[in-house]
């Protein structure tokens, strides 16, 4: 790549404004590092945008955004945006959207010595994420929920083959990266005959183009137990969205919780990185938030970057991320309070940004 990657920052709300900074901090110590050409581009969202412009997704986002190869995007308080004002809307799903951000990437990865119910889990689940149950997704017009008389309740799920191969494609992609090299596609097309049963062809026929990926197909309910008492056994999972939303957070709890759940939203020309948490509004402005998964979010882009691009340098700024974010975890000095430490957000982000400079 003979050009700088262009990177935006959306700082979002909450803790947004304090684990936003502190990854842009050891991103930008990576990209120094590793001779790495960045330029950034700070941009208004969220409650700050709504107080100063009018506006929680200012016009002209988007087309900004357009312009960019990927950003940062923090946690969005959106529940506690003003209800009375039309321009106070949730940013979110409309970037997804917009730039077709189908695959949401979330590992969950232990590490030796912090509370956590297993200490030898790496593993990442690849979720469909525009599809699916959620009924802002699948429709055009309207919602995929409704009510035709008050007792009765029909939710509708959207299943696609376009959909359904882009996102195995994603995750066989993502296991090439990664040395156990197996995907493993969770679904129950032995009930949901004609949904499953199209995701799981369409998983099938992709890994007909990876021969050096092992795959295997686990029932949603079997994987579910199998998840909580052995995850060690899985790499890469790649599932529908509903079922991803769910056993995403059930592998986060494994490990050790949302602080340490980072999350990248993937589509074919952008990608986003998103840590799994929310806003936190009840730890916010004290400087206590925990940024690993927000940091480790600006790092999967980064890596992400590196791969679309071909551009080394980034993928080594990323490796250079995980091993210091690994180096200040064993350490144990520089921890915050939701991992057992007394550090504040900001001493945490500098002890990471010292270690991939060192
Ligand atoms: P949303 O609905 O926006 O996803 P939520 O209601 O699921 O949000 P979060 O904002 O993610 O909730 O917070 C859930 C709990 O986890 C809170 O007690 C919060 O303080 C804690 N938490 C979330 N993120 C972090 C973090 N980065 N560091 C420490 N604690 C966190």
């Amino acid at each position: 790549m003979n050009r700088a990657l262009k990177i935006g920052i959306l700082e979002g709300d909450d803790i947004g404004l304090e684990v936003v900074p502190e990854t842009i901090k050891v991103m930008r110590a990576a990209a120094q590092k590793t001779g790495l050409a960045i330029d950034w581009f700070p941009m208004p969202i969220g409650r700050k945008a709504l107080d100063e412009l009018g506006y929680t997704l200012p016009p002209g986002t988007l087309e900004k955004l357009d312009t960019l190869d990927g950003w940062v995007l923090g946690p969005i308080g959106h529940q506690a945006y003003p209800k009375d004002q039309p321009n106070a809307i949730n940013p979110h799903p409309i970037l997804r959207k917009h730039f077709d951000l189908f695959a949401n990437i979330r590992p969950a990865k232990s590490f030796p010595g912090l509370p956590a119910i297993y200490q030898d889990v790496d593993l990442i689940m690849v979720r469909e994420n525009n599809e699916g149950f959620p009924p802002d997704r699948n429709v055009y017009l309207g919602n995929g929920e409704f009510r035709p008389t008050p007792d009765m309740t029909i939710s509708i799920r959207l299943i696609t083959r376009p959909g359904s191969s882009k996102v195995a494609r994603a995750a066989f992609e993502l296991a090439r990266t990664r040395p156990r090299k197996k995907v493993t596609a969770v679904h129950k097309n032995t009930v949901f005959k004609l949904g499953c049963g199209m995701f799981a062809e369409e998983c099938r026929k992709v890994a007909q183009d990876y021969p050096d990926i092992a795959f295997d197909e686990v029932m949603v309910d079997t994987f579910g137990m199998r998840l909580v008492m052995k995850p060690q056994q899985f790499d890469v999972i790649v599932t529908t969205n509903t079922f991803g939303d769910i056993l995403s957070d059930v592998a986060a709890g494994l490990v050790g919780g949302l602080g340490l759940a980072p999350g990248l939203s993937a589509g074919p020309e952008r990608a986003m990185a998103q840590a799994t948490h929310g806003s936190a509004p009840d730890i916010a402005g004290k400087n206590i938030a925990n940024p690993y998964a927000m940091i480790m979010s600006g790092q999967m882009l980064l890596a992400w970057l590196g791969h679309k691009h071909a551009e080394p340098k980034a993928v080594t700024a990323a490796q250079r991320i995980e091993r210091a974010m690994a180096r200040v975890i064993g350490d144990g000095k520089t921890l915050t309070p939701d991992l057992g430490g007394k550090a504040t957000t900001v001493q945490m982000g500098d002890a990471v940004a010292a270690q991939v400079q060192a």
